[in-house]
């Protein structure tokens, strides 16, 4: 029999050597089981995590069993060779039916203990908490639901239609890898996993849709620990001008889709280091782009040659970029000082004026979306690593933004 448990070893020789023992509780498998050969040798193996090996313990070699708190979940063990003390704790009813089959064994009332042999019993603990899991085949996923302690999750190549709801329940999950299936969208609930870090849906169906809904991305959870985003391989045709909330994204992968345009807003993004997106239909790129310390750019197979980038060199006198409304003078004074704000405290109005503010070409904030000019950049000379596909010239359309007639003028 085996009993998942908890248990805390103590060395009594610790205390009469008055070094005070350092141990704690640890996730562990107690397995009674009886010596080849030998009707009255009962033994317990105790496996836990940092011991895969396991101790043996006679069972005639137990002096004391301290069963005050059995009740409680809780008893403990007391051995003369090694000279262990097993605290251990449980959950009660299991605990109790492994005490009472501890019980025939030390009384020799063999008629009720039917235990497997040494050699039976695996050696390795079953791990009582599994962090990794990879479902193969639509008929390994756990009867019960997926296990709550779940770290890592892969779910590839399924051609799973719809998201799984109990992966919101998931709250330790880091990585989650659902790629190669055909998920069409994700639920808002999902931006509120804590701990998510790793997210690879590339090859689904996201963005198929006209509306697709973006707030599982923006979540208060998960904008804040996400680092790493691929979506390569989908039906996206526009990223959310929000997409800036993740603060901590540094790899952003986001090849063969239907992206024409990226957000302005992009370039708030200051964390991130890897961006790739590549075969999309892009004409320009914002020029917030250039405020991001980018290692590596990869712009290959897009529609950057196209003759839009003359036609749209819009003449504005200085006038026109310089003058502003008194909200958005004090809506760049919160933006350019980090000020906090929420819905709960402006205007929801105000609040989506600054989640949409745009980037000037110098990286202070532009309220004004409507007046851009269109300039030409080598992309070498902003990122260090560029993959373009123009033959050494690397020269691309940037929408541009101005705060001031003087950044206009340079
Ligand atoms: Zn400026």
């Amino acid at each position: 029999m085996k009993l998942q448990c908890q248990v805390e070893v103590v060395n009594r020789k610790h205390f009469s050597l008055d070094v005070r023992p350092k141990n704690k509780y640890l996730k562990s498998t107690l397995a009674l089981g009886k010596e080849p050969k030998d009707d009255k040798g009962y033994f317990i193996l105790h496996f836990s995590t940092v011991n895969k090996q396991g101790t043996k313990y006679r069972v005639s070699d137990m002096k004391n069993v301290f069963v005050k708190f059995l009740n409680e979940g809780k008893v403990t063990l007391r051995f003369t060779e090694p000279c262990h003390d097993l605290c251990i704790r449980s959950e009660v009813i299991q605990l109790k039916s492994f005490m009472r089959l501890l019980q025939s064994c030390i009384t020799g009332d063999s008629a009720n203990v039917k235990l497997s042999e040494l050699s039976s019993l695996g050696l390795v603990s079953k791990d009582m908490a599994p962090t990794k899991l990879t479902i193969n085949n639509r008929s390994e996923f756990p009867a019960k639901g997926l296990p709550r302690t779940l770290e890592s999750l892969y779910i590839v190549g399924l051609n799973l239609c719809n998201f799984r709801r109990d992966i919101l329940l998931l709250n330790h999950l880091a990585i989650l890898d659902l790629s190669k299936n055909e998920i069409e969208k994700i639920p808002p609930e999902f931006g509120r996993l804590p701990n998510l870090c790793e997210l690879y849906l590339s090859n689904n169906s996201l963005g198929q849709k006209e509306d697709f809904d973006w707030r599982w991305l923006l979540g208060p959870g998960i904008s804040k620990k996400l680092k790493l985003l691929d979506l390569c391989a989908n039906k996206i045709s526009m990223l959310p001008k929000d997409i800036w909330k993740l603060q901590n994204l540094v790899t952003f992968k986001i090849d063969f889709n239907k992206l024409e345009r990226l957000p302005p807003t992009i370039g708030r993004i200051q964390t991130l280091r890897y961006f790739s997106v590549s075969n999309n239909n892009l004409v320009t790129l914002p020029c917030s782009l250039m405020q991001c310390r980018l290692e590596t750019i990869d712009l290959s197979s897009n529609k950057f040659n196209s003759d839009t980038v003359g036609a749209k060199m819009a003449n504005y006198t200085p006038w026109e970029l310089c003058a502003h409304t008194l909200v958005h003078i004090a809506a760049k004074a919160v933006l350019r000082n980090k000020l906090y704000y929420a819905p709960n405290i402006v205007p929801y109005t105000l609040v989506e004026l600054m989640d949409n503010a745009n980037m000037c070409v110098c990286g202070k904030p532009v309220l004004n979306n409507a007046r851009f000019i269109i300039k030409e950049f080598q992309l070498k000379d902003f990122f260090r690593v560029v993959v373009f596909d123009n033959n050494g010239d690397s020269s691309v359309g940037f929408e541009c933004f101005f705060c001031s007639p003087k950044c206009y003028a340079r």
